[in-house]
């Protein structure tokens, strides 16, 4: 019942990451909005979203009056926006303030759980730094929020990894290949992220998706590869030192997704704490009603029915 239904307005709901969330947000029923650029690129998604049932509201980031009357409509915001447009997020903090009406904000986090994790690479400190400077704005502003951390993005990372779509021999294997990382199907944190949004018990809580059957490391997934296609493929190490390096020597932005493969794929800074205190882990929370896809059914749909080719222009 549409009437009982929260009202959710996605900021970045045309991305990549956003347009699960859109989907998910409408399969569930809910008023769905997504405050899009005036000339944004990403018209044809917005049509096949509009199509769905998603309300498209066109404005800048920087529109504050825009902004509040966009808000004054809903009662959850989820911002999926680009890492480049993180700061951006002020300007919604700002108008959520002066809109006096939203119940949850979520921003756009869904990676590694920022607070957490310590030592990582001085690039992929600065970007989560920001994140953090997000955080603190809504607390600092009194905002409900739920700070969702997703891990790594699956279809993207089995992607990058392994490189499905392409006839190759060789998989380049990050440091021993021993660490594991938490790998989820972009459907279901689109799905999650929709129902956190509107779970009471996620109010003013972090949100992490770590899932038993999604931890794997980089030599447990090209196993499970070989055994699936049949195939067999060599191991290129990239030494940890190269990553450092490479972190130290290439310049900003591109200094970031090399510190990022350093600190999830050799570190292994998903798994490595232990989930406590007032932190949830979905797959727990949740497991009476969703279920998280496994690795080995990621791989299944990457055999059998491939999603399109995930653009990974942040990781080329
Ligand atoms: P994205 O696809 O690159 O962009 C999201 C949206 O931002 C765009 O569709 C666009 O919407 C909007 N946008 C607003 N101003 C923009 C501008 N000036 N230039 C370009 N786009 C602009 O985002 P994403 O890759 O899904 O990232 C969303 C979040 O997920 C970020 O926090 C990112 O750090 C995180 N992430 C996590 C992983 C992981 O593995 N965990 C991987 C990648 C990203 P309109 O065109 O409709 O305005």
């Amino acid at each position: 019942m549409a009437e009982n239904k929260s009202k959710i307005l996605l900021f970045g709901g045309s991305g990549y990451i956003g347009r699960h969330m859109v989907r998910a947000s409408i399969k569930l029923g809910h008023p769905t909005y997504v405050y899009s650029r005036p000339h944004s690129d990403h018209s044809q998604v917005l049509n096949e979203l509009q199509s769905f049932g998603a309300i498209i509201v066109k404005g800048q980031l920087d529109d504050h009056v825009k902004l509040v009357s966009a808000l004054r409509e809903v009662d959850v915001v989820i911002s999926a926006l680009a890492y480049p447009q993180v700061l951006d997020q002020i300007n919604i903090i700002e108008a959520i303030k002066v809109a006096g009406n939203i119940k949850r904000f979520l921003p756009s986090d869904f990676g590694c759980e920022e607070d957490r994790i310590i030592s990582v690479l001085p690039p992929f400190q600065a970007f989560l730094d920001k994140k953090k400077r997000v955080r603190r704005a809504i607390e600092e502003a009194n905002i409900p929020y739920t700070y969702v951390s997703a891990n790594c993005f699956g279809a993207y990372f089995v992607n990058y990894l392994l490189r499905p779509y392409e006839q190759n021999q060789e998989i380049t294997v990050y440091g021993t290949g021993e660490a594991k990382a938490v790998l989820n199907y972009e459907e279901d944190i689109g799905i999650y992220t929709i129902k956190v949004a509107t779970d009471p018990k996620a109010c003013n809580r972090v949100v992490i998706f770590r899932p038993r059957t999604n931890m794997i490391s980089q030599l447990e997934l090209i196993a499970l590869w070989e055994k699936k296609t049949g195939r067999s493929f060599s191991k290129i190490h990239v030494p940890e030192q190269e990553l450092v390096t490479l972190s130290n020597t290439l310049p900003d932005p591109l200094n970031i997704p090399v510190s990022i493969i350093h600190s999830v794929f050799v570190k292994g800074v998903t798994t490595d704490f232990e989930i406590g205190g007032d932190d949830i882990e979905a797959s727990v929370v949740y497991r009476d009603q969703l279920k998280f896809t496994t690795i080995e059914e990621l791989l299944d749909i990457f055999l059998h029915d491939p999603p399109p080719k995930p653009a990974l222009a942040a990781f080329e």
